[in-house]
């Protein structure tokens, strides 16, 4: 068994879609980033990456890399669990907590962990998924982006 966190914050602006754990979730502002700054996936990726032994996000998909531009992040999800699996790790569970002030993400909640699961090879009720505000404070509660935290628990 192995484990790996991972985390991540993006800064919400005007003009982009909003999208987290897969889905496109209504809302007047969207993250900015190189791919699509799905920031709990992005959470996910690393804890996977991180569990495995084998460095981060930015190494694998490097956000100066034209290929990775406006990429749906469920995309570098299932090259992350490629990288992972092909060594001969499977998922044990995942556990991920996303920091929003806004908009109400559980609606959202059975969508994104099937969205996950489905990629991870597992099923939904490993994949556990929470949302909560930072009460009004800091950068995350004045609404200026949205943090993402994992935890992922590797068999292999
Ligand atoms: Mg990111």
């Amino acid at each position: 068994m192995r484990i790996g966190t991972g985390y991540d914050v993006h800064r919400l602006v005007s003009g982009r879609k909003l999208v987290l754990g897969g889905v496109t979730i209504p809302f007047e502002k969207g993250l900015l980033g190189h791919s699509d700054a799905d920031v709990l996936v992005h959470s996910v990726c690393d804890a996977l990456l991180g569990a495995a032994g084998l460095g981060d996000i930015g190494l694998h998909f490097p956000d100066t890399d034209p290929e990775f531009k406006d990429i749906y992040s469920m995309k570098l999800l299932a090259m992350t669990y490629k990288l992972v699996s092909e060594r001969g790790f499977s998922i044990v569970n995942a556990d991920a907590t996303v920091f929003a002030e806004a908009p109400k993400l559980f609606p959202y909640r059975e969508e994104m962990r099937k969205n996950i699961a489905d990629i991870l090879e597992t099923g939904a009720e490993r994949i556990n998924i929470k949302a909560t505000t930072t009460e009004g404070l800091g950068m995350i509660g004045k609404g200026e982006g949205i943090g993402a935290m994992s935890v992922v628990l590797i068999d292999g």
